[in-house]
């Protein structure tokens, strides 16, 4: 699936630069000859664009995905580091960050990739509760219950309705607007936190917003090889 995806993604890369690039020329070009109800069409083309480029660079991340490196990881850190990068959207959108963090054992994980499933956890997050109100308090705490590491962030935002609650994982399921969300993004980090032999769960709080809790095992493998050796028939 993994190749085919990558091969589509590939093949309809060239006719949509084509697309994109001849509508730039156009534009360009003719600008002040295009009447304005064809100028608008340009635009509605362009944008068009823009989304399928959107949804085809989120496929070949797809496609691409590799099994995790690990190593010994903080999980407290690598959240830490996610929230750094997502500050400056925070700042914009009137968000506060609020972090709990009991001390927690190290988890045989991909730093990378769990700052990736991190950053869209805050990202829809920040979405959900700009759209809703403009504002918002975004809680991120972690500790560890049995032989897990347990992530949970919370939002006050609207929450996730009932009959999405089912859907949220399932890859192209989206309820943004048009050229705002692929609906990629959680299904990739399930996948990822499932490849680390962990589970990711979304409910709504009892006193709004929505919860999404990831649990990762607590590790003691052996250090991951740099190259993963040929199996030897
Ligand atoms: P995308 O962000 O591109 O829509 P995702 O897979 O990341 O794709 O999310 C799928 C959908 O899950 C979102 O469109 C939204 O409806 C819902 N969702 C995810 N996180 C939240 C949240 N914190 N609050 C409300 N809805 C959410």
């Amino acid at each position: 699936l993994g190749t085919l995806l990558s091969g589509m993604a590939h093949e309809l890369n060239n006719p949509l630069s084509t697309i994109q690039l001849s509508v730039q020329l156009i534009k360009r070009q003719h600008m002040e000859a295009l009447p304005d109800p064809v100028r608008r069409r340009m635009d509605a083309v362009e944008e068009e664009c823009e989304r399928a480029s959107r949804i085809i660079r989120d496929l070949l991340v797809f496609a691409r995905r590799k099994p995790p490196e690990r190593r010994r990881a903080d999980l407290g850190e690598v959240t830490r580091a996610a929230l750094a990068l997502q500050a400056p959207e925070f700042d914009l959108n009137n968000i506060r960050g609020v972090t709990e963090f009991e001390p927690t054992p190290p988890s045989w994980a991909d730093a990378h990739q769990l700052q990736q499933v991190f950053l869209n956890l805050f990202t829809n997050a920040t979405h959900a509760m700009k759209s809703a109100q403009g504002r918002g308090t975004l809680t991120v705490r972690a500790s560890r219950q049995q032989s897990e590491v347990c992530v949970v962030v919370d939002d006050d935002g609207p929450g996730i309705l009932a009959e999405h609650l089912g859907r949220i994982f399932d890859p192209f399921f989206t309820t943004k607007g048009a050229g705002e969300g692929t609906g990629l993004g959680l299904s990739l980090s399930i996948g990822i936190v499932e490849a680390h032999g962990g589970r990711m769960q979304a409910e709504n709080r009892p006193q709004g917003g929505a919860r999404i809790t990831v649990r990762l095992p607590i590790g003691e493998g052996v250090e991951a090889p740099a190259e993963p050796s040929a199996a030897e028939d």
